[in-house]
């Protein structure tokens, strides 16, 4: 079916998330007739089909699973990935960072999973575009197929399978956002691409290369100073008398560089 569908019983074609006693977390498309199999016994779809969100269902050993309409971290951290993506600690800032709003043109670059093309998606509205570039043509239909599970068909976004690193044919451009090897190589384009006060944002895992990328974006004479950061995200284990933070930590994902196009 694809789309949200965000009030209302589950309806058959709808996405699920079931969650087991541990917490564990389990995605699936509700299908008539099909079985969810466990080691605690099966549940059945037609269990879960007309249940509202939140509520509870069985296995046939009586252990107890709940049932939520995916959150998009949900969706995207059960989706089985073959892509690295972006996390959704990261998503945010770089949605803010960006400043993508309403109405906005933006251009990002590559689509892997399709997890930030999703929020983009949601950010610049029906009233905004976006198109996406992927060098893999497998990733740019993996990447639609995730866009379109959660979100619907979009009009509004356009996936091409061609490297930017040759080239971006948009002109008055919002926005680029780079999730890729080599930013640097994208500067000039992008210096092309973008409207007056348009930004440019990159998200690269080792300093080598946001000091190459900020030495490139210097360089070009075309941006601001970058802005570089990255975004630690430390969870707390709130339990009984054990009020602390959790042992181990997802430490590292990727640093992120801003600029803004001048004239
Ligand atoms: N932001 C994505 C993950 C992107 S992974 C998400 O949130 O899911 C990086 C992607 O960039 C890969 O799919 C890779 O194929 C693509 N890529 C690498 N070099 C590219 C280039 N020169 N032009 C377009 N896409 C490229």
């Amino acid at each position: 079916m694809g789309g949200r569908n965000p009030t209302g019983p589950f309806r058959a074609g709808e996405d699920v998330i079931l969650v087991d006693p541990k917490g564990e977390e389990h995605l699936l498309t509700l299908t008539p007739g099909k079985p969810f199999g466990t080691h605690k016994g099966n549940i059945l779809h037609d269990d879960i089909i007309g249940k509202p969100d939140g509520s509870r269902v069985w296995t046939a050993r009586g252990t107890v699973y709940r049932i939520f309409r995916p959150s998009f971290n949900q969706y995207i951290l059960n989706l089985k990935r073959h892509a690295q993506i972006i996390y959704p600690k990261d998503i945010g800032p770089i949605l803010l960072w960006a400043d993508i709003f309403p109405g906005a043109a933006v251009v990002e670059a590559g689509v892997g999973w399709g997890a930030l093309s999703i929020k983009l998606l949601e950010a610049v509205g029906p009233g905004g575009r976006l198109i996406s570039y992927e060098v893999r043509e497998d990733f740019a239909e993996s990447g639609r197929k995730t866009v379109t599970r959660f979100l619907g068909e979009c009009p509004n976004h356009e996936i091409k399978v061609r490297d930017i690193y040759e080239g971006i044919d948009e002109k008055e451009v919002d926005r680029v956002v780079l999730d890729l090897p080599e930013p640097w190589r994208v500067v000039p384009h992008a210096a092309q691409a973008l409207t007056p006060g348009g930004i440019l944002l990159s998200y690269l895992p080792s300093t080598l290369q946001v000091k190459q990328m900020v030495d490139r974006v210097e360089e070009q004479g075309s941006f601001t100073e970058p802005e570089v950061f990255e975004v630690i995200h430390r969870p707390w284990h709130v339990k009984g008398q054990s009020v602390r933070p959790v042992q181990w930590m997802f430490s590292h994902s990727a640093f992120i560089v801003v600029s803004r196009k001048i004239t």
